[in-house]
């Protein structure tokens, strides 16, 4: 049958333009019915219009599909409830929520004041909190969720002028590696995109002759995989930009142990710096605040 939708739910936020509404009317043609959100703020956060979501709800009807238009913030819980309770009574359950709202407020760091950063991470981080702590008693009921968030390379690689927008990426990453270890049992599964396409956020950031191979249509798929019962991982963030898609992921390096009965110095550290910073032989990170250490010890008869 391949990799569907069908009869399941979905909530997608910031869904009435970019990337969002791409991913709302793959999802309708793959099956699922669905909450589309969007407040209808400039890229800046700017504003609002209920004519975002209200045209792609009609797009969705008119392909077949179903769908209902929500125009509330993500950055207003009580709006977030109301996303979920829309999908309660339009369709009697949700199963996916894609979090993807977003907005830009780029400047270099020493022009950032401490409103562009808190009004960013706001949609990015406490947008994608508000949503998913409303959704997320409904999936534990329900025994099944599948959570996709939307990270950026600017997190998990920086940029420039996008100090406030990487912190909330990444704090997202944070969050998407703690709920996949507490969502599991519930049957809850969170992973994460990290998108590349050409939408108006991104059409000033000049992308030279690779401008017209970023397409917005190439990213979808990919959520909609993440977001299918196919999905069975947790915890993964993939990456798709102009048709490449790859699993990105924090490493550690094989580094040095000293032992830690005996003192340790600044100037010890230094002469291993080239043991110390070695990716050879890194290995990915292990969900856990302990990682490997009790296989270190043990190896250096401490345990
Ligand atoms: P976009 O500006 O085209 O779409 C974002 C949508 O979010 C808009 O329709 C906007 O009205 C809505 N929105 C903004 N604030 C909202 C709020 N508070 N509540 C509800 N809706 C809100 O941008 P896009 O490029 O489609 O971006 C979608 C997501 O992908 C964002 O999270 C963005 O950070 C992320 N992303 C995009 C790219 C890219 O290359 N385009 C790269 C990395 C990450």
């Amino acid at each position: 049958m391949g990799v569907n939708l069908r009869g399941r739910v979905a909530l997608i936020t910031g869904a009435g333009a970019g990337l969002g509404r791409e991913h709302a009317l793959l999802f309708a043609r793959l099956g699922a019915r669905l909450v589309i959100n969007d407040l209808g703020s400039s890229v800046s956060g700017q504003g609002a219009s209920a004519s975002a979501a209200d045209q792609v709800v009609e797009e969705i009807r008119a392909l077949g599909g179903e769908a209902v238009a929500n125009h509330g913030s993500v950055t207003d819980p009580d709006d977030a409830a109301e996303m979920v309770s829309t999908a309660l009574d339009a369709f009697g359950g949700l199963d996916i929520v894609v979090s993807n709202a977003g907005i830009l407020c780029d400047r270099s760091f020493a022009k950032m004041s401490a409103d562009d950063f808190g009004k960013v991470v706001s949609v990015h981080l406490f947008g994608t909190f508000n949503v998913l702590k409303a959704a997320w008693p409904v999936l534990q009921e329900r025994q099944y969720g599948r959570i996709v968030l939307t990270t950026s390379a600017a997190g998990t690689n920086g940029n420039f002028g996008q100090s406030n927008y990487a912190a909330g990426k990444l704090g997202l990453v944070g969050l998407m590696n703690c709920l996949a270890i507490e969502g599991k049992k519930n049957g809850i599964l969170v992973n994460a995109i990290s998108p590349g396409a050409v939408t108006r956020m991104t059409e000033n950031i000049p992308a030279g002759d690779v401008g017209p191979f970023l397409k917005a249509e190439l990213v979808s798929p990919a959520v909609a995989w993440l977001a299918s019962e196919d999905f069975v991982d947790t915890g993964i963030i993939l990456s798709s930009f102009g048709g490449f898609y790859a699993q990105v992921k924090m490493f550690e390096g094989a580094g040095k142990q000293f032992d830690p009965l005996e003192p340790v110095t600044a100037d010890m550290l230094a002469q291993a710096r080239e043991q110390i910073l070695s990716l050879e032989g890194a290995k990915p990170v292990q969900p856990g605040p302990l990682g490997d250490i009790e296989a270190r010890l043990r190896q250096i008869g401490r345990l």
